[in-house]
C-alpha cells in the first residue's frame, strides 16, 4: 500500500510511533527492566546490524559528512546528557552501534532502530526551525532506545524469526519514504498491516517524551524546541487528518501527551536559554542544504539558484538567517548545475556577509571547498580547509580532532594535488581510521589516496574495508580475494607488512561472512 505525500509527512517520530494494541494500563507502569520481556542488548545489536546492512545498500542512504556532523553533534550531546542522568547505561554504550544514518528523502521522519542505530530523513532537517527542534526529535528517539522500548516491542514478536522482524521493519521504512526518494529504501508489501504489530505503545510514547525532554534540556537545548516541534506535528495532523492512515487515526499526539507537554513548558518557561544569531544562520544554511540534497532534480536546482539570485544587495546587518539559507542553497545548486561562475558569485556575496558569524562562516568554507573540488581545484579547496595559521605547524595528532566533514574534504583536496599530497592524505586518514574503523567513506578516500600514489595493494585493501564497514562482507571478501591475487602475482612488490595484514583480515572477513550466511 502506498501512502500519499501529506500523510507520509506525518510518519514522524519513530519507526512506528502510532498506537499499538497494548496501550492499556497505568501510564507509569511500564514493565521493569530485567523482567524477562526484553531481548539482550547483544541480540538487539545483531538485529540492528541485519537491518542497517540493507539500508547501507539502498540508494536512499547517503553519507553527507556536513549534515552528518550536524546531526551527530546534537546526538552526541544528547547521549552525554543521557549518560549523566543514568538513562544510558554502560552495557548499552558498549553493545550498541550509536550510528546515525541519513536518508535522502523529503518526508519528515526519524526512527530509532534496534541496536542503537538512528535514521534521519533529510526532510526532517529541512523542516525544523532550529537545532532545538531537531534535538527534541532525536531526544525522543534516543529515549526509545535507552528505555529499551525497541527491545520490548521486538520481544512481543516472540515467535517470529529475527530475519522476519528485520523484514517487517524494512517494509515499514519503505512505506514511510517518499515515492520520489532516490529509490525507496526497500520494496516492502503489507507494511501498513505489519505496522500495527511493531508499534510503540501510548505509554512508551509518553515515556519517550518525558525522558527525552529531560535529556534535551540537560544537554543545554532550549525546551521550547520540544513544544514548537510538537506544535508543528499537531498542525500537520489537523490539516491532513483524513483518517485513512493508522498514524492519524490512533496517533500518539494524544490529549495526554499534549497536556504533559504544556505542563512541562510552564515549568520551563523562565529558564530557557536563547539561541544566538550565528547558530540560527548556520542552522538555516544546513536546513537549506538538506532541502536541496533531498530533491536534486534539475528543476529544483534551477529554482533554488533563481531564488538566491533574486536577493538584492544587502549589508551584513540586513542578512537574515533565511536569506543566508537561500544563498547557500543557490550556490550549492549552481555547483550541481555545472555553473561554477554563478556558484562562485553567490558564495563570495555570502562570504562577505557572514564574517561576524563564525559557525556560519565555517559552513561556508566547507561549501566553498566542495565547490572548488567539483571544479577540480584542489589547491583552492585546501586553502579554505586549512586556514593559514594552522597550515604549517599543526601537529599531525590534531588531525584526528578535526570535524569529519573538514577531514574528508581535506583528504580529497590533498589527493587531487599530486603524489605528495596523496601521501599526506593517506597518513591523516590512517590516523582517523585507527579510532573510527567503521567510517566507510574514509576507507574509500584512503583507497583513492593510495591509488594516486600507485600503491595498488593498499588501495584494494582499503576498498575491501570500505565494504566491511558497511557490513557487506561478500563484497569485502571479493576485494580481499583480488588483493591476495595481487600478492600471488607479485604485483604488490615487497610490501610484506601489507601482505600479512591482507592475509589476517581476509580470514576475519571470511568468518564474518560465514556467520552472516548462517544467520540467513
Ligand atoms: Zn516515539
Amino acid at each position: 500500500m502506498r501512502l500519499d505525500g501529506l500523510k507520509r509527512k506525518l510518519m514522524c517520530l519513530g519507526l512506528a510511533c502510532s498506537v499499538g494494541a497494548m496501550a492499556q494500563g497505568n501510564p507509569n507502569a511500564l514493565p521493569a527492566l530485567g523482567d524477562g520481556l526484553e531481548m539482550s542488548t547483544g541480540a538487539e545489536r545483531q538485529l540492528g546490524d541485519r537491518i542497517v546492512r540493507e539500508l547501507y545498500r539502498s540508494t536512499a542512504y547517503m553519507d553527507d559528512a556536513i549534515l552528518g556532523d550536524y546531526v551527530e553533534g546534537i546526538w552526541l550531546r544528547l547521549m552525554a546528557a543521557a549518560r549523566l542522568r543514568g538513562e544510558l547505561r554502560p552495557e548499552m554504550d558498549e553493545q550498541y552501534a550509536w550510528a546515525v544514518l541519513l536518508g535522502r528523502d523529503r518526508s519528515v521522519n526519524a526512527f530509532a532502530l534496534p541496536g542503537g542505530y538512528m535514521g534521519v530523513h533529510l526532510g526532517l532537517i529541512a523542516s525544523v526551525d532550529d537545532a532545538d527542534e531537531l534535538a527534541s526529535v532525536l531526544a525522543h528517539e534516543l529515549s526509545h532506545i535507552t528505555q529499551r522500548h525497541i527491545a520490548r516491542m521486538v520481544s512481543r514478536q516472540g515467535q517470529q524469526a529475527p530475519w522476519m522482524i528485520a523484514a517487517m521493519i524494512l517494509g515499514i521504512l519503505a512505506a514511510s519514504s517518499s515515492p520520489d526518494a532516490a529509490g525507496a529504501l526497500i520494496v516492502g508489501g503489507q507494511a501498513a498491516a505489519v505496522q500495527g504489530q511493531l508499534n510503540f505503545s501510548r505509554d512508551m510514547e509518553r515515556e519517550a517524551d518525558r525522558v527525552g525532554y529531560g535529556v534535551m534540556t540537560q544537554a543545554g537545548f532550549n525546551g521550547q524546541g520540544f513544544a514548537s516541534m510538537f506544535e508543528k506535528l499537531l498542525q500537520a495532523n489537523r490539516h491532513n487528518d483524513t483518517g485513512a492512515f493508522p498514524y492519524l487515526r490512533s496517533h500518539p499526539l494524544t490529549t495526554e501527551r499534549i497536556a504533559d507537554m504544556q505542563a512541562r513548558q510552564q515549568l520551563q518557561a523562565t529558564t530557557a536559554p536563547v539561541g544566538d544569531g550565528d547558530s540560527a544562520m548556520a542552522h538555516a544554511m544546513l536546513a537549506a542544504r538538506a532541502r536541496v540534497l533531498a530533491d536534486a532534480s534539475v528543476d529544483s536546482l534551477r529554482a533554488a539558484l533563481a531564488q538566491a539570485q533574486e536577493i538584492g544587495s544587502l549589508a551584513a546587518s540586513q542578512l537574515s538567517a533565511r536569506q543566508a539559507g537561500l544563498m547557500y542553497a543557490g550556490a550549492w545548486a549552481a555547483g550541481e548545475l555545472r555553473d561554477p561562475a554563478a556558484a562562485q558569485k553567490l558564495w563570495e556575496r555570502l562570504q562577505a556577509l557572514v564574517t561576524a558569524h563564525p559557525q556560519a562562516a565555517y559552513q561556508l568554507r566547507l561549501l566553498g571547498a566542495e565547490l572548488a573540488l567539483s571544479a577540480g581545484d584542489g589547491s583552492r579547496a585546501l586553502a579554505l580547509l586549512e586556514p593559514p595559521a594552522s597550515r604549517s605547524a599543526a601537529p599531525i595528532g590534531d588531525l584526528a580532532k578535526m570535524p569529519r566533514a573538514q577531514q574528508l574534504l581535506r583528504a580529497r583536496a590533498l589527493t587531487l594535488s599530486g603524489k605528495e599530497g596523496a601521501a599526506r592524505a593517506a597518513q591523516a586518514l590512517q590516523i582517523w581510521l585507527a579510532e573510527r574503523p567503521r567510517d566507510a567513506q574514509a576507507w574509500q578516500l584512503l583507497s583513492d589516496a593510495c591509488a594516486a600514489q600507485g600503491q595498488t595493494l593498499r588501495a584494494v585493501r582499503a576498498e575491501a574495508e570500505a565494504y566491511a564497514a558497511r557490513l557487506d562482507y561478500a563484497a569485502a571478501r571479493d576485494r580481499y580475494a583480488a588483493a591476495q591475487d595481487l600478492i600471488r602475482r607479485g604485483a604488490a612488490g615487497n610490501d610484506h607488512i601489507e601482505a600479512s595484514i591482507v592475509d589476517a583480515r581476509s580470514k576475519q572477513v571470511d568468518a564474518l561472512l560465514r556467520e552472516q550466511m548462517r544467520e540467513r
